[in-house]
């Protein structure tokens, strides 16, 4: 299945492929501030469909996690990292996806307090 998404202005619209079954809501420092529910699928599963233009990269803590925004109307669909094998992952902000009913996706909390 491959599903679209956007941020609010259009700026930034993507589409991902994969089976979602369900997403992580994390109380980490900025998932939590941020309210993401989060998908990770293999980042060549996710395809940038406009420019990445005005699109801000936020870092924290080891740096590792590139925190995606757009720089236009704030909001901040995905971000990109690594998974503990090293490959190349894409955390999709569901919130930000069309079509799909959030209610019906099996929501897991995740703690990652400690960053
Ligand atoms: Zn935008």
């Amino acid at each position: 299945m491959v599903y679209q998404g956007s941020c609010h202005c259009g700026n930034i619209r993507f589409d991902v492929e994969g089976a979602l079954e369900g997403a992580l809501s994390c109380n980490c420092s900025i998932c939590q501030r941020k309210g993401s529910l989060l998908w990770f699928v293999p980042r060549d599963h996710f395809h940038l469909a406009t420019s990445g233009e005005q699109v801000g990269t936020y870092t924290f803590n080891r740096h590792v996690i590139k925190h995606k925004f757009c720089q236009v109307c704030g909001v901040a669909p995905y971000a990109e990292g690594v998974d503990p094998k090293g490959n190349a992952m894409a955390a999709i902000n569901i919130r930000c996806l069309e079509g799909i009913d959030l209610d019906a996706i099996l929501i897991t909390h995740y703690s990652g307090r400690d960053v």
